[in-house]
Order: structure tokens, then sequence, then C-alpha cells
């Protein structure tokens, strides 16, 4: 019995071994050698988490502590009816996920959902359905993976909640939001979404995780909520790894009203 145990562990130590030295586990964002999936201590010190406060729709960080809406949010009551990131994206974080999204480095995704399930366990547990949002069909085959999908696999994988990437599509292949300007990011993604209409009784009641890897002005997940509700969705909780922070400076914080 003991012989057989130190046979198995010794097994289970060298395969480890050979495991490690085959595919040795990398840094997420600089890929640097590490004991465990994530990232190196370096790296990690650099992350700007988010966390309370902020406002309670869109999730935009303050710096005072109040419970409140953004003046933004108050103008204009967006589609969904929260939105919940993981961290700011600033150059660090724009980095690591240009490498998930652009790199090939589709293990990224399991250290992402962790930290997003981590962020918004009780939303995710409470949820009916994870939607990732989708890419146009061409731009799959360029970049063949859409990383919205694997965020909202792992994070199906985590939660046990039932995952259905084939309700909404993207219908328009629409130029990048990067480099766009709000009102012309609006523009390009208005009627850009729909609903595959075999799947739309699976809206009914229910409430949603939309997942995407970034939240820049929101345009994108805003016409995504604003479909999902047209076809009976009741809650639409919106899920990223990061979000452009528009609310540090004071100015903006000058607009914002206690709820
Ligand atoms: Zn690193
Ligand atoms: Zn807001």
């Amino acid at each position: 019995m003991a012989k057989g145990y130190f046979l198995f562990n010794f097994i289970h130590k060298f395969l480890s071994f050979i495991e490690n030295i085959c595919f040795p586990i990398t840094c997420c964002s600089c890929g640097a050698f590490v004991d465990s999936e994530g990232l190196c201590p370096e790296c990690w010190k650099k992350i700007k988490w988010i966390d309370n406060p902020k406002c309670k729709i869109c999730g935009t960080p303050f710096e005072l502590d109040i419970e409140a809406v953004c003046a933004e949010c108050l103008r204009k009551r967006p589609h969904f009816d929260e939105a919940v990131s993981v961290m700011e994206y600033d150059d660090f974080s724009k980095g690591m996920i240009l490498r998930f999204k652009h790199g090939d480095t589709t293990y990224i995704s399991r250290q992402l959902a962790t930290w997003i399930y981590r962020a918004a366990e009780n939303v995710i547990k409470n949820a009916d359905i994870i939607i990732p949002v989708p890419i146009h069909f061409f731009k799959r085959l360029k970049r063949k993976y859409n990383q919205s999908e694997l965020l909202a696999l792992e994070l199906k994988k985590l939660s046990g909640i039932s995952y259905e990437p084939r309700i909404l599509r993207k219908n328009k292949h629409t130029p990048q939001q990067e480099g766009l300007s709000r009102i012309m990011r609006l523009k390009n993604v208005n009627g850009s979404f729909g609903v595959n209409s075999q799947y739309s009784d699976l809206l009914r009641g229910r409430t949603v995780v939309l997942v995407d890897d970034v939240l820049t002005t929101g345009a994108t997940v805003n016409e995504c909520s604003k479909i999902l509700k047209k076809h009976g969705a009741i809650k639409v909780t919106v899920l990223t790894v990061a979000r452009v922070n528009y609310g540090t400076s004071r100015h903006f914080e000058k607009l914002m009203f206690p709820v």
C-alpha cells in the first residue's frame, strides 16, 4: 500500500516536472515564468483594481465615498442595469488584453474570468444566462476566436450558469471601435446587433449577464442590452475585464448626484 502510494506520488511529480518543462506557466501580461497561473509579482503591482465607491449603474470609479449615480447615467440611463469591471483600462491592462485578444494567448481567459467571477459572484450566480458580445463572422475568421466568448465560457465553468453564444449576433461588419469618438462609436454600433429568432424565446423573463473584454464608452454593450431587453430580458448586467475611467477628474465628480 505504502509502496504503491510512493510510486504514484513519484510518477505524478515526474509528469508535472515534464509538463512544466514542455509547457511552462507564464505571466498573463509579460510572459515571465511563474509558479501558478496568473501574474508575476511585478505585473500584479501594476493593476488598478476597481472597487467601491463607483457609479451604481455604469461602474465608473469615484474618488468620493458616496452612493451615487454618475452624471452621464443620470443624463441618459443606459439600457443595461449595472456594469461591473475588474480593473481600469490603462497602458498596463491594455497590453494584457491586446495580448489576449490578438496574440493567440487564449489561456489567459481562465485568469481574467476568475477575476470577473470574484468581482461579481453574486450577480453571476443569480443570473439565468451568460451571453458574450458577438463579433462579426469576418472578424472571427481573421482573429480565429472571439475573446468575449472565451471569457463567458470560463464564467460558465466557474458558475454552472447556462452559456448561450448563439442568441446575439453581429449583423454588420463595422469598423473597429478603437480610435473612434463617442458619437462615431454610437453611430457605428447602431443597429449592428440582432437576436437569432430561433433562440429569442430563451430571453423572455430572463436575467442576463453580458460579457465583453473592455468597456470604453459603453456604446457596444448598451446596444446589445437594448436588443436583449427588446426580446424580453428583464435584467442585463454587463461584466468586463477592464473599463476606461472617465470619472477620476474632479470636474466630473462635481456632476454626480447621490441616490
Ligand atoms: Zn508579469
Ligand atoms: Zn454611471
